[in-house]
């Protein structure tokens, strides 16, 4: 993990306390030993959750090289292909009409990153591997513009009810602890049952679909604020346009967006 930014953020342990963690999460998957579910190898601590070593390195390599070959969008942090010069930022040319401001995510959601996003929809619990991740994309994101709240993307109520728990919140609350910055479920509901109807849409029909799914309860919580939305996963960007749009026009000052997760463009 790149030290400089992580440091940032990350909530320190001392070298003794990382070790007695380490050492503990290494016995416990030896207790109960699970399967990578990416490759089928051992697990070898319980910080990998549900991928092993090997597959959260492979995930950590391709970011890196994202980031070092600035091959992702500036504005919606789409992966782009490597470009034969490397100029400072480049833009996908997709998202300009977009209205959340920045969008940045811990991986490409593929391998162990997705693995481990599919398994953050059954279990309310986010690895130490998810956390470094977080941790590196909130940083990145704070150096662009820093956030003073952070919104889950919310889940309507009947679906709650089916859940028993929002992914969204448990991320948005492992950020928490990463940033300090307060969580504000208050603010913001979904007031249309639309994410059922969504698998095989097109962009343009998910976006329609989406039109007033959300709404503002609490708009003095946000005026003026730069809002920090939160999800797992980022697709076509139509869900956080939907609801920067929506905090825009009661009053917030700007919408950054932070997803554990990026689906890889199409042009890769
Ligand atoms: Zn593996
Ligand atoms: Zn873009």
């Amino acid at each position: 993990m790149n030290s400089s930014l992580g440091s940032i953020f990350y909530e320190r342990l001392s070298r003794l306390d990382q070790t007695t963690l380490a050492l503990r999460d290494a016995a416990l998957a030896m207790l109960f030993p699970l399967e990578c579910r990416v490759c089928g190898a051992m697990i070898e601590s319980l910080r990998d959750g549900v991928a092993c070593a090997d597959c959260w390195l492979a995930v950590e390599q391709r970011m890196e090289r994202i980031r070092i070959e600035k091959s992702f969008c500036a504005k919606c942090g789409m992966p782009l292909p490597p470009a034969s010069t490397s100029p400072d930022e480049r833009f996908c040319g997709r998202c300009d009409d977009l209205a959340f401001s920045v969008a940045r995510a811990g991986g490409v959601y593929e391998g162990a990153l997705r693995e481990s996003v599919l398994r953050l929809k059954s279990q309310p619990h986010i690895p130490v591997r998810l956390r470094e991740l977080l941790n590196i994309a909130a940083a990145s994101l704070h150096e662009k513009q820093p956030s003073d709240s952070i919104i889950p993307v919310p889940l309507h109520p009947d679906r709650l009810k089916e859940r028993t728990f929002n992914q969204a919140e448990i991320i948005a609350n492992a950020l928490s602890k990463l940033t300090h910055l307060p969580v504000d479920t208050a603010s913001l509901i979904r007031a249309e049952h639309t994410e059922k109807h969504r698998a095989g849409m097109g962009a343009r029909e998910r976006a329609r679909s989406l039109e007033n799914a959300f709404q503002v309860r609490a708009p003095r919580l946000i005026e003026n604020k730069v809002v920090l939305l939160v999800d797992d996963v980022m697709t076509t960007g139509s869900t956080a346009n939907e609801i920067a749009r929506t905090l825009l026009n009661r009053g917030a000052q700007a919408v950054n967006v932070l997803t554990l997760a990026r689906a890889a463009s199409d042009l890769l």
